[in-house]
């Protein structure tokens, strides 16, 4: 039985599904302006990770994450850029992609836009001011009642009473017309220059809490399995989704809240506005995305993580020591078996496999422990770099099995492969060399373009010569 520690309750729970057999999971995802960094890297890892497992364990996933393509970022950036905000969040969400696939984020089953579903925005805020849940102010803006909602601050386990203190001051920003501090945006007015729709209260656009509620429902339905993100939105993105989506649907939103914890860089939380971040692209160039992945991996999705180079390195090491031993498993059996068949192995190998497996089941049930399912694959990997030259067939082909059956739980990609293709393109980039020594600029250029047509770049720099991927 899964396990998953829920905000809501602040307790770990059985996982009940909704429906037998399926799950239905909506993921904040990100505001798409830049290139993503490495702590937004964090909830896609951990909460792929956690479809992968509900897959592995016969469930049928509906999988959303959306990206948030307008906000007050974008349209600066856009304007710093001299060009538009459909420009920016249309190239920095195929850069995302890009990202999502060198570390093995799956592609979600629906990837929403938040400036595709505006009618649905327009539908569920006339819907709360309908039900008195919501009402437009003079210039158009139109605020969520937070008062009316009996059930404000339950996620958070926050009292409203605290939180109005916190939030006094907001009434000296020009938001006066508020009745309370901590209504917050549904709809603004456009400013000048700005992207806007037309709306029963002004042109403008959704503020940002809407958007979630309204995909999550449009593609998941009003009551949804589990509802994700970092621990930065429970309060105040998730407690608004909350408030929005059970006042206009009149049912419960979500029945599990899992929230990943930080990425820290010196204790601190990695983010833009501190500017201590790297970005994915950055350490791309230094590491492999599974290395990357495995670090995020070696610790619970709850426990704050630092980002440390002797971490990343521990990491790396780690990754190779599994990547060695898929050579080996390769060597002894030739091909890649995808799922462990123990139907024709023997007493012994049985036994030992079906304990790593269920070692690894047993960490990801509970609250889907990473750290703990590693070390599984770890105890599986000095088994068979001990056992796998000896073994029968069928033995060896159980635990060829078996390492794949459980780094495809984690996403890792263990195959050797990637090495040898880098050691194939550093041949070709020799072998380009010595041709331009020996004046053969013909030579040299066909291979410029074979390199390029498998989405190799070459850079001359004073260094010699560099390369990276397309
Ligand atoms: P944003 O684009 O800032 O809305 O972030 C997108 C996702 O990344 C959200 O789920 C955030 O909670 C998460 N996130 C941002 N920074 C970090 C961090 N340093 N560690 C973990 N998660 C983060
Ligand atoms: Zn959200």
């Amino acid at each position: 039985m899964i396990q998953i520690y829920n905000t809501l309750t602040a307790k770990k729970q059985d996982f009940v599904p909704i429906k037998e057999g399926h799950v239905s999971m909506y993921v904040c995802g990100p505001t798409v302006y830049n290139f993503i960094h490495i702590g937004n890297a964090r909830p896609m890892i951990v909460f792929d990770t956690v479809r992968r497992y509900f897959t592995y364990c016969g469930y049928d996933v509906n999988y959303v994450s959306n990206f948030t393509d307008v906000d007050d970022k974008i349209i600066k950036e856009a304007i710093e850029e001299g060009s538009t905000a459909e420009e920016i969040s249309k190239r920095y969400i195929a850069e995302c992609k890009k990202d999502m696939a060198s570390i093995g984020v799956m592609p979600a089953t629906t990837h929403p836009q938040a400036t595709q579903e505006i009618d649905g925005m327009i539908d569920m805020i006339q819907s709360l001011i309908d039900k008195g849940y919501a009402y437009a102010v003079d210039d158009g803006t139109v605020y969520y009642r937070i008062r009316k909602f009996d059930r404000y601050g339950e996620l958070s386990h926050k009292n409203i009473d605290d939180l109005e203190g916190g939030h006094r001051s907001i009434f000296t920003n020009g938001e006066d017309q508020k009745e309370d501090p901590l209504d917050f945006v549904l709809w603004k007015p456009k400013k000048e220059g700005e992207p806007y729709w037309v709306s029963p209260w002004c042109e403008g656009r959704p503020g940002w809490h809407i958007e979630c509620s309204v995909m999550a429902k449009r593609y998941l339905g009003d009551t949804i399995d589990i509802h994700a993100g970092g621990e930065d939105l429970i309060f105040p993105h998730h407690e608004n989704e909350i408030a929005q989506s059970e006042a206009a649907n009149g049912c419960k939103f979500a029945n599990y809240w899992m929230h990943n914890a930080f990425l820290n860089i010196n204790n601190r939380k990695m983010s833009k506005s501190l500017g201590n971040f790297f970005t994915v692209r950055e350490i791309l160039d230094k590491y492999e995305g599974r290395v990357l992945r495995f670090f995020m991996l070696s610790a619970h999705y709850r426990s704050p993580l630092n980002f440390s180079d002797e971490l990343m390195e521990s990491a790396k090491a780690s990754m190779e020591r599994i990547i060695t031993c898929e050579s080996a498993v390769l060597d002894r059996c030739g091909k890649v078996i995808e799922k462990a068949d123990l139907s024709a192995a023997g007493e012994e190998t049985v036994k030992a496999l079906t304990g790593f497996k269920d070692a690894f089941c047993a960490a990801m049930d509970d609250d889907f422990n990473t750290a703990d399912a590693l070390a599984a694959v770890f105890d599986l990997v000095r088994y068979i770099n001990t056992n796998i030259a000896s073994a029968s067939d069928a033995d060896a082909a159980a635990m060829n099995g078996m390492l794949h059956e459980l780094t495809q739980v984690l996403g890792l990609d263990i195959e050797p492969a990637v090495e040898q293709a880098d050691a194939e393109i550093d041949a070709l980039i020799e072998e380009r060399q010595a041709a331009r020594k020996a004046k053969d600029f013909v030579k040299a250029d066909a291979i410029r373009d074979q390199l390029k047509a498998k989405g190799i770049i070459l850079e001359d720099t004073k260094d010699g010569v560099k390369w990276k991927r397309a």
